[in-house]
């Protein structure tokens, strides 16, 4: 069975006792809550990370007599989730300065269809590393108002969820094509798949459908959430459409033309 989630909304802003979320509005108390869930979140998903570095470096600092060699596995263990954790910590404040109005977004002309070409390039190694390639289908000046580095940043989003939960020796296509309604993206994967009960959920913050897949494959649990937040400005959708086993696609809308923004 198909999925399917729509989002539209925007970011929390203040609007005289009531936080602005696109197009509805919530009352104080329930955006308050959700600050505090989102916090109280936040300090959960950090408690792992440190948990796991104090007793990879705790195993050195108490094995004197080992080489050099076998403590590095340690080390590495140790280095791996301070990655993880600065990646936590990056997506955690383009969240909360997103929420406070503090990103701004920039729009002007940008070629889409030179975007996406540019970021499925760099892109391609680390997809190559599980034989995993891009296939582009898309128009010539797919132009659009927008904000290069956040569009950017949704797209690199995007591709390395495709890459993370795809199997190993498929394709990714990416089709972006322009009509009168304006320009549609579609990222399709041939990955694991979200199951239908899953799918209205994982544009929540932190949350994962497989939480030991995201982490081993360097995930926050933020990306979507960020790729939300960028859609929304843009004034666009983002819509997902998936298949446990089979794949995900998610197709992008934008219909905000240049000189009208
Ligand atoms: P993460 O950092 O865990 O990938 P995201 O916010 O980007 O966090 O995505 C939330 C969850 O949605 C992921 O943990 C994963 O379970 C699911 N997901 C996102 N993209 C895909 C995809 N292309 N295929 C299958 N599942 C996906």
């Amino acid at each position: 069975m198909i999925s399917i989630a729509v989002l539209v909304g925007a970011s929390l802003s203040f609007l005289g006792g009531y936080f602005l979320s696109g197009r509805s509005l919530i009352p104080i108390k329930k955006g308050v809550q959700r600050q505090q869930e989102f916090l109280a979140d936040a300090s959960h998903e950090l408690r792992t990370p440190i948990a796991v570095i104090q007793t990879n470096l705790e195993v050195v600092k108490t094995s004197g007599d080992e080489t050099v060699d076998s403590q590095m596995t340690w080390v590495d263990n140790a280095y791996d989730e301070v990655t993880r954790m600065g990646r936590i910590v990056e997506d955690l404040m383009f969240l909360a300065r997103a929420d406070s109005g503090d990103v701004v977004i920039q729009k002007e002309s940008i070629d889409l269809t030179y975007l996406i070409k540019n970021v499925t390039e760099k892109m391609a190694p680390l997809a190559g590393k599980r034989g995993i390639y891009f296939i582009n289908t898309l128009d010539d000046d797919l132009i659009m108002a927008g904000d290069e580095k956040q569009i950017t940043q949704l797209l690199v989003i995007l591709l390395d969820n495709a890459i993370k939960y795809s199997n190993e020796n498929t394709s990714i296509q990416i089709l972006g094509k322009q009509d009168h309604l304006g320009i549609t993206v579609e990222v399709m994967d041939q990955g694991i798949g979200i199951a239908p009960d899953e799918i209205d959920r994982v544009f929540q913050r932190f949350y994962r459908v497989d939480k030991a897949r995201s982490k081993t494959e360097g995930g926050t649990g933020l990306g979507l959430a960020i790729a939300k937040w960028i859609v929304d400005e843009h004034h666009g959708g983002i819509l997902i459409e998936s298949e446990e086993n089979k794949g995900t696609k998610i197709i992008l809308h934008f219909n905000e033309e240049v000189g009208n923004r």
